[in-house]
């Protein structure tokens, strides 16, 4: 019998533990959401699109999951841009957050149940820190800024798992005049002259970020929830400060499980030979189909860190395409198919989502799930050629939809991806379509004409500008390699 459990890496005990949410089939889970100042950049996918596999798994294997995920929308880059625009924060916010919105909505992330902003947040912010300064672990400077007093902590440095000496080292802080130690940080900051500010027991300011994920966290999900995750360089300060205010004012761990994703590197030159510095979510997606982004992410497990280059997303999209032209023969044999039952292939079937299963329990293995897909897809190619049941195909496509649901693959049309993906590819070598076309319609010419070396010539300058024509029965089909 297979072990029913899922296995989760936790940053906490750097050990892979066994799932036990609080209470027995729901799950809490908070994921740091985004500084609405800009655009989303490639890290802000690869985060989004990995805890959007997580939440999908964990509602597939039938937990019912709260998922939050916040804007920030006050903080110095807003402040600074909206400075610069001559707009308010609100403005720059609102903006920036329609853009990730609209960006996620591409990558087929799905809307998380709650994303709440931190402005909407603030007296809670204002208690919590209340409650710290009455503890005895924070402390209000002259000028009206309130810092946590890392040292008043006994347990900080427990995620990172670095002492506060070692860390004093490391972040090259001088202690300043208004900082009793270096590491201590802002939960409260007076606001300068025209700055955005909120009345507080410390006058007009408004609050640190290390405060505001605590405060929206705890409200939707309580005291202590199950997931929390985020980018892996948020262990250290932002999420190591989560914790000391959290179990600093409750004496209750903050979240159970904490998870973490590597980081994604975009290789500089060979990205930039046809994309420039391409790395908003945005522009990439002008020039990359979004499911070739998202099975480039997934495709690494996510703790690993990803090296982004035009070569890479090329891989993955061969990949991909080829995916597709499977399950267009799949479709295309569906009307060949013949009626017999064929209880083989239909285990085989089963065997392929319990591997695929067992690969996403073990600690969200996405890399060894897409695996299992392909090598089932190949097989499956070969299948199709031996007088396939029609009932096996049903099957297929059936399972085939169900894994790739949850990774949020595999779910288009193949025309529909095919011509998308074209249509980017064509854009990403600044091809003519009009001229592909023209060249197409001369060669058929020629060929009517048994011109067979003009129909030659052609075909090769059309490869020269990668275009590989397929002659069929109904017209000349074109790609773009
Ligand atoms: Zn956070």
């Amino acid at each position: 019998m297979r072990d029913m459990s899922i296995v989760i890496y936790n940053t906490l005990s750097k050990k892979k533990e066994v799932f036990e949410p609080i209470n027995t089939n729901r799950v809490g889970i908070y994921v740091c959401g985004i500084t609405a100042y800009d655009y989303c950049h490639l890290g802000h996918a690869r985060s989004a699109i990995v805890f959007d596999v997580i939440v999908r798994y964990l509602r597939y294997r039938g937990f019912k999951v709260t998922f939050v995920k916040n804007f920030t929308d006050i903080d110095d880059k807003i402040i600074a841009r909206a400075s610069r625009e001559g707009k308010t924060i609100y403005e720059i916010a609102h903006r920036f957050i329609e853009a990730h919105d609209r960006d996620m909505e591409h990558l087929r992330v799905l809307p998380p149940d709650f994303t709440p902003r931190a402005t909407d947040h603030i007296n809670d912010m204002i208690e919590l820190i209340s409650r710290l300064v009455a503890r005895g672990l924070a402390y209000e400077t002259p000028e009206g800024d309130v810092y946590f007093a890392v040292n008043k902590y006994p347990n900080y440095g427990k995620l990172s798992h670095r002492n506060l000496e070692e860390m004093e080292a490391g972040a090259r802080v001088e202690p300043t005049k208004r900082k009793r130690h270096p590491l201590d940080f802002a939960l409260w900051k007076c606001s300068k002259e025209g700055e955005p500010a909120w009345e507080s027991p410390w006058g007009k300011g408004r609050p640190g970020w290390h405060t505001e994920c605590i405060v929206m966290s705890r409200h939707f999900l309580g005291e202590t929830f199950d997931i929390h995750g985020g980018g892996e360089d948020l262990i250290f300060p932002h999420h190591e400060n989560e914790i000391a205010q959290a179990e600093g004012v409750s004496n209750k761990p903050l979240a159970r499980y904490w998870l973490h994703n590597g980081f994604i590197r975009v290789s500089g030159e060979k990205m930039s030979k046809s994309l420039g510095n391409v790395t908003t979510i945005k522009d990439i997606l002008e020039l990359w189909h979004p499911e070739i982004i998202r099975f480039f992410v997934l495709q690494s497990h996510y703790r690993s860190p990803i090296d982004i280059s035009e070569v890479s997303l090329s891989e993955a999209r061969t990949a991909l395409r080829r995916f597709y032209t499977a399950k267009q023969a799949m479709l295309a044999h569906l009307s060949k198919g013949n009626n017999e039952e064929d209880p083989e292939m239909l285990a085989a079937l089963e065997r392929t989502k319990s591997k695929f299963i067992d690969a996403m329990d073990d600690d969200f293995n996405t890399a060894r799930a897409i695996g299992y897909v392909f090598d089932f897809v190949r097989a499956f190619n070969n299948y199709l050629l031996r007088n396939p049941s029609k009932k096996v195909i049903i099957k297929a496509i059936e399972t085939i939809n169900e894994m790739g649901n949850v990774l949020g693959l595999f779910q288009e049309e193949p025309q529909t991806f095919l011509g998308a993906d074209r249509e980017r590819a064509l854009r990403r070598y600044e091809l003519d379509r009009g001229l592909i076309e023209q060249l197409i319609a001369e060669r058929n010419e020629a060929r009517s004409e048994k011109n067979w070396s003009r129909a030659d010539e052609i075909r090769k300058i059309l490869s020269s500008m990668r275009i590989t024509l397929k002659d069929t029965p109904t017209g000349t089909e074109w790609s773009v390699d």
